[in-house]
């Protein structure tokens, strides 16, 4: 197939990892020198900027990845500008005679691959790309009509019959050598350069002792999930206090773990019926493929409602000082500002409690959920271009499948119900960890000097939350 002198190109995204990685398998596989490139692209159109937090993990993982490339004779070439430039003029650098590359769902991301495809195309270059992070490609479920799904339980039903889901790749056992240009091998930014990390100030602490970016963190916490807590994710997984869920969101995020492999491992422990809790956690694996489906069929997910009569939805204008009390942990609701707290300090956020602190925003203080979106979108290290603005959506009542916008969470019914002994609460919430029983959901009534009065009163705001909707439907 390859011609000796022609070399190949790997080009690595969202999928930074070794494992189950089927464009750096078929490309090792061809056994013609190899360049494996990062490009971190600012400049296309469309390209959502990375937050924060998301830099921050993306630094640690390209280093480990870079080690991993290293250990098994590769390197990874970094490169900085808009992508489909860099990887033509390193195509023609390296003679690359075969483009390789796993899929992605995005909108502008698809406008970019298939331009390169066609580029290639133009060039004598090969392109070959594969399916690596969803087990089920958007095109591919479609409803008995011929369209895409709008409600999540038919869809995974869907997804479930569509038949085998494949094994994953293994590792490979040896890499390439690294494709040289001439002038020896191309060259490569340093990491440092990129100044993904925060610096003045440097708020990163708490995600560092919290996280071990990189396919190895990935898997060692896959095992540990799966030796354990997965047994009674039915229940573990609504109360935040325990690690009851298995905080894989940014490992799958960036790619350092397929879902393909975490299919697999289940199936390798369950290998004829997977006990209901089991049942649950893949079920949540599916509203990742559904929110991606989504995303795939909607590009605009993250800035225009899905239910289009909500655009006309009439929020009403949070002040500064509120929208930083909600962002800060301030709010006067533990829960609340538990959750906004563990997602500053360590990147990550409890689903119960996005949910609950996602349902304060939107309706206690009918705000636009664009609004809370961006802020989860700079400080998680999961930021997911189709998890977070589907979610959001989920919550405001204006998404696929949507949460009703009438049900609003109350935070203190939830706190009761799913922190009763205040272990979460106490956790991020040093003002309020001495109350004993049922003071800790409601600290207004120990009139503390150092924590908070409530910034809303819930059921006024909430009248005010149900009248702006019934507005909407009179409209
Ligand atoms: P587990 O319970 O162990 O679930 C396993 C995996 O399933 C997760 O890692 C994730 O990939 C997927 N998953 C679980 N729940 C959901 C869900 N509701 N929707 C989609 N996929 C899910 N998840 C993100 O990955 N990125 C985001 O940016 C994101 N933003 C969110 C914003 C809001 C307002 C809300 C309510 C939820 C958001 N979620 C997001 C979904 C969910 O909260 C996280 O996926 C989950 O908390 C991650 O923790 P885990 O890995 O321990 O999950």
């Amino acid at each position: 197939m390859a011609s000796t002198d022609l070399t190949s190109l790997v080009w690595l995204r969202d999928d930074l990892r070794l494992d189950d990685n089927p464009a750096l398998s078929e490309a090792a596989h061809l056994g013609v020198p190899m360049t494996v490139v990062y490009v971190l692209d600012e400049e296309s159109d469309g390209v959502r900027a990375l937050g924060g937090a998301s830099r921050w993990w993306l630094h640690h993982s390209l280093a480990a990845l870079s080690a991993d490339l290293e250990a098994k004779g590769s390197r990874l070439v970094l490169r900085r500008g808009k992508a489909a430039d860099v990887i033509s003029s390193l195509a023609a650098q390296t003679h690359a005679g075969h483009l390789f590359w796993n899929r992605r769902y995005g909108g502008p991301e698809r406008d970019i691959d298939a331009g390169l495809k066609e580029w290639a195309a133009g060039n004598g270059i090969e392109a070959f790309s594969f399916q690596a992070n969803l087990l089920f490609e958007p095109w591919t479920i479609r409803t008995g009509a011929g369209g895409p799904y709008k409600v999540y339980s038919p869809f995974w039903r869907a997804c479930l019959a569509a038949g085998d889901i494949r094994d994953p790749f293994d590792v490979p056992q040896d890499l390439p050598e690294p494709a040289s240009s001439g002038r020896g091998l191309p060259a490569s930014d340093s990491l440092g350069s990129w100044k993904l990390l925060p610096t003045s100030p440097d708020w990163s602490g708490g995600l560092a002792d919290t996280w071990v970016p990189g396919e190895k963190g990935a898997l060692d916490r896959l095992t540990d999930f799966l030796d354990g807590p997965i047994e009674d994710y039915g229940t573990g997984r609504n109360i935040p206090g325990t690690e009851g869920t298995s905080r894989l969101s940014p490992y799958l995020r960036f790619g350092e773990v397929s879902p393909f492999r975490v299919w697999r491992e289940i199936r390798r422990r369950h290998p004829r019926q997977v006990p209901a809790d089991v049942g649950i956690f893949r079920s949540e694996l599916g509203w990742r493929e559904f929110n991606w489906h989504l995303l795939y069929h909607n590009p605009e997910l993250a800035t225009r409602s899905f239910r289009p009569d909500f655009e006309k939805f009439e929020w009403g204008s949070l002040s500064r000082q509120e929208l930083a009390a909600w962002q800060q942990g301030q709010t006067g609701y533990p829960l609340v500002d538990a959750g906004m707290r563990q997602l500053w300090q360590t990147g990550w956020m409890h689903n119960r409690v996005r949910m609950a602190a996602a349902s304060f925003l939107v309706k206690n203080l009918l705000t636009d959920w664009r609004v809370g979106e961006q802020w989860f979108w700079d400080t998680l290290v999961d930021a997911d271009a189709a998890n977070n603005p589907a979610n959001w959506q989920w919550v405001a009542g204006s998404g696929a499948d949507a949460s009703p916008y009438y049900r609003i969470f109350n935070p203190v019914t939830q706190s009761k119900k799913f922190d009763a002994g205040g272990d979460y609460l106490r956790r991020f919430i040093p003002e309020i960890a001495g109350l004993e029983g049922k003071a800790i959901h409601e600290p207004w009534t120990a009139e503390l000097e150092s924590y908070p009065q409530p910034l809303v009163e819930l059921p006024e705001s909430r009248e005010r939350a149900l009248d702006a909707y019934q507005k909407l439907k009179d409209s």
